[in-house]
């Protein structure tokens, strides 16, 4: 069944559209909880929450019902032209947790559009088009939001309207950070950035926008402080501060409820998305009014802040935020985190992550050099097991874990068995 349906979406999806898996791509027919049911007729505990899209899990009757009181009223969208009361609602909710005073939000359908608005507003501002960019990174599939994606596999154009320079990631394995400390990270960081400001801009910046933790980068993270480094930096002249918060918002890093918190600075903008609408198609940004408010003519989105989606999001963030989620991510992350960090297998080049958001960095054995073959096989073994993962980085070796927020520690011991067999089986093939 899956076979036909893999074929059909070869022939009818473009080229440049993969799915995980190969020749046994997964179709997701049914979920509840943490778990999925596959086409294979396979249930599967859920390590990846399809790209921490889904927050809370599947079948969650709060989010259904939330939903579904919408639908009853017969809408499911009209415009945005019209007063909608689960989008204001949702907006005020937002501004209260971003930390910024006086803040406004805009709503999206998706982490691109989110970009690319912070970025229209940034440039706006700040009457530029020269951005800062992390290496490494990603921030979405449109023309600007690939120019500033460091990410070759998934910068698919060259050709782009904005300035875009580049600076270091916080990975400290290879490059420039390699081996280096937290504060020497932290130095560095600061100078590539002085370099980078003084050598290859103008001078007349918009914006440096960061992930807190790079997802699709295979959870790369730089020291805590490192965006309040740069911040230090980028105030001399103005330059504005955007967070990418659609992999870390909502309590993902277990520590606080945005990724930035770590870093004793306030963005000016943030952007966020993802699992925000536990897989309704949901994401914005928030920011200063100052800067929000930075756009000449009329802008809409037709979509971005529906009553359905918004709804969703109504619901996702109550839940996260009654149940203490951030405080359950801390819990069972370290579950996981001390679990692999325990291990002395020589093809785990490093474990990293914070909270939910996981990476297992695969290598030749006692290397650095990594080994995108053995990923695949953990991620293939891994399936075998019942147990779904992601899979991404630079060079394709991490395994990426970013499962829903309500994890229980049963469920992370049982997904974790399954992941350190994986890898355990990989490792002693990888020697024979
Ligand atoms: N920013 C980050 C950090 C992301 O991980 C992603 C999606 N992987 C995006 C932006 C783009 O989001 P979307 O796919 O919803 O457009």
């Amino acid at each position: 069944m899956s076979d036909d349906l893999l074929a059909r979406h070869k022939a009818v999806l473009p080229s440049w559209m993969p799915t995980y898996y190969g020749d046994d791509a997964l179709e997701i027919v049914s979920g509840s909880g943490r778990r999925v049911t596959g086409g294979d007729g396979r249930t599967y505990l859920d390590f990846f929450g399809g790209v921490l899209t889904t927050m809370i899990g599947y079948d969650i009757p709060e989010i259904n019902e939330a939903v579904q009181r919408q639908l009853a009223t017969g809408v499911v969208h009209t415009s945005t032209l019209y007063l909608i009361k689960q989008q204001v609602e949702l907006a005020e909710k937002i501004a209260r947790v971003s930390g910024i005073p006086d803040a406004r939000v805009f709503f999206t359908n998706s982490g691109t559009e989110a970009n690319e608005t912070a970025l229209l507003m940034a440039t706006n501002l700040r009457r530029s088009n020269q951005i800062l960019a992390i290496k490494n990174s990603y921030h979405g599939r449109t023309f600007a939001t690939m120019a500033i994606t460091g990410h070759r596999s998934w910068s698919s154009s060259a050709l782009t309207p904005l300035n875009v320079s580049w600076l270091a990631s916080g990975d400290r394995l290879r490059g420039r950070m390699a081996g280096l400390d937290d504060a020497a990270v932290l130095d560095a960081a600061v100078d590539d950035l002085r370099e980078v400001l003084a050598t290859v801009t103008a001078g007349d910046v918009a914006a440096l926008i960061a992930e807190p933790v790079q997802g699709v980068g295979g959870f790369v993270a730089g020291p805590d402080g490192l965006l309040g480094a740069y911040h230090k930096v980028l105030s001399e002249t103005g330059i504005l501060l955007i967070a990418d918060e659609v992999q870390t918002g909502w309590g993902r890093t277990g520590e606080h409820f945005w990724g930035y918190q770590a870093h004793g600075v306030t963005p000016d903008l943030i952007t966020f998305a993802k699992g925000i609408g536990n897989g309704f198609a949901l994401g914005g940004v928030v920011g200063r009014a100052e800067v929000m408010n930075a756009v000449p003519a009329i802008s809409f989105s037709t979509f971005g802040g529906n009553p359905v989606s918004a709804a969703a999001g109504n619901a996702v963030l109550d839940y996260v935020l009654d149940r203490d989620l951030q405080g359950n991510a801390a819990r069972v992350g370290a579950i996981l985190l001390d679990g692999l960090r325990g291990l002395d297998l020589p093809i785990v080049g490093e474990v990293r992550g914070k909270g939910l958001m996981i990476g297992v960095e695969i290598v030749h054995p006692g290397t650095t050099e990594p080994d995108p073959a053995a990923t695949v096989r953990v991620f293939d073994e891994c399936r075998a097991g019942g147990l779904l993962v992601g899979k991404g980085g630079l060079y394709g070796n991490v395994l990426r874990m970013g499962p829903a927020l309500t994890l229980t520690e049963a469920e992370a011991r049982e997904g974790l068995g399954i992941l350190v067999d994986a890898l355990s089986r990989v490792d002693t093939d990888s020697r024979i």
